[in-house]
Formats: C-alpha cells, sequence, structure tokens
C-alpha cells in the first residue's frame, strides 16, 4: 500500500469510478443534474479508460497463466482488480511478478492524469539521470526530462512513456526490497 497522500491504483481506480464517472443511485444526484451536459463528455472517456483498464488487467492474467483458466472469475468491482491479478499470478516466477507489478503501477499513473492529477510525475525522478525535472506533456501524452544536461545533442528533452516511468520505478523498489533483506 502507498502512504502519505498518494493512492494505490486501487484507490485510484475506485475513486474514478465514485467521483469522476456516474454517481451510484441516490448519491450525490445534486451534482449529477448540474453537470450532466458539460460532464457528458468527459464521463464517457473516464468509463473508456476503466474499461480498457479492468480488460488490460483480466487479458494480462490470461496471458500470464497460459490459458489455465483463472482459478476465480474477475471480480465485479473495478477496485478489486489488481487484488485479483496478484492472486491469480502470485504462484510466478519473480521476472513475470514485476512485469505485472509495471503495467499495475503504470495503470495507477493513467488512473491519476485521468483525474488531471498530473502532478503524480513529479514523484518520480528521470530513470536518466535522476534528477528532480520531470513534467507531465499534455499534449504529446508524454513524460518530459526538463534537465538540460538530459538533453540530446540538439537539446531535444528525454522523452519517456508511462511504461517506462513505471518500469523504473518497479525495477528501483524492487532493489530496494532486495538489499534490503
Ligand atoms: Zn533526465
Amino acid at each position: 500500500m502507498s502512504s502519505g497522500d498518494t493512492l494505490n491504483p486501487a484507490e485510484r481506480l475506485r475513486l474514478l469510478q465514485d467521483e469522476y464517472l456516474v454517481p451510484g443511485a441516490g448519491q450525490r444526484a445534486e451534482r449529477v443534474s448540474k453537470s450532466t451536459e458539460p460532464g457528458t463528455p468527459i464521463r464517457l472517456a473516464v468509463f473508456d479508460h476503466m474499461r480498457e483498464s479492468v480488460g488490460e488487467v483480466v487479458a494480462l492474467a490470461a496471458s500470464m497463466r497460459e490459458n489455465q483458466a483463472p482459478s476465480t472469475a474477475p471480480p465485479a468491482k473495478a477496485d478489486s482488480i489488481y487484488r485479483w491479478l496478484v492472486e491469480e499470478t502470485d504462484h510466478l516466477d519473480a521476472a513475470r511478478q514485476q512485469a505485472r507489478d509495471v503495467v499495475i503501477y503504470r495503470q495507477g499513473l493513467e488512473h491519476a492524469i485521468v483525474m488531471g492529477d498530473s502532478k503524480v510525475i513529479r514523484r518520480h525522478s528521470c530513470p536518466n539521470c535522476v534528477t528532480w525535472g520531470l513534467i507531465w506533456d499534455r499534449v504529446h501524452e508524454e513524460v518530459v526530462c526538463l534537465n538540460r544536461h538530459c538533453a540530446d545533442d540538439d537539446g531535444q528533452h528525454t522523452t519517456w512513456t508511462l511504461k517506462q516511468l513505471a518500469e523504473d520505478h518497479i525495477a528501483r523498489r524492487n532493489n530496494r526490497a532486495a538489499r534490503a533483506t
């Protein structure tokens, strides 16, 4: 579990469902009526994002289990999907568990960005120069390192995908864990 003000991927997914998608029956009805018009496209985008995220997790579980049927069906509640994925794959070797954790972590970053919280990127140092100058480029949908010493010879800033940022984060976390034992 994450600490402090950071939410883990499941908590972010729950927040998307509760606060950004469609409020459940009887909940926050006043907010629905007020924001129906301008909110509709955003909510569809959130819906698509959540459906794609859950679909990716279910497909990943199937491919990691090499066509063995899952021991339990995917949970109906979206925010239980990561716990389910971990339970379905916790018998696999460390490399595959690491690849799985990268997907979960990357989805957590994506959830935050869908919620407009791109500050989540700043909590990571650059995988190349290890300084704290990363920002989210909303137009190109990539992470940019602002350190000019990290730029290439033509002055082009180093850029990263969310997948690369997640790979770097999980690899470092696992290295720290390995050193601590
Ligand atoms: Zn850098």
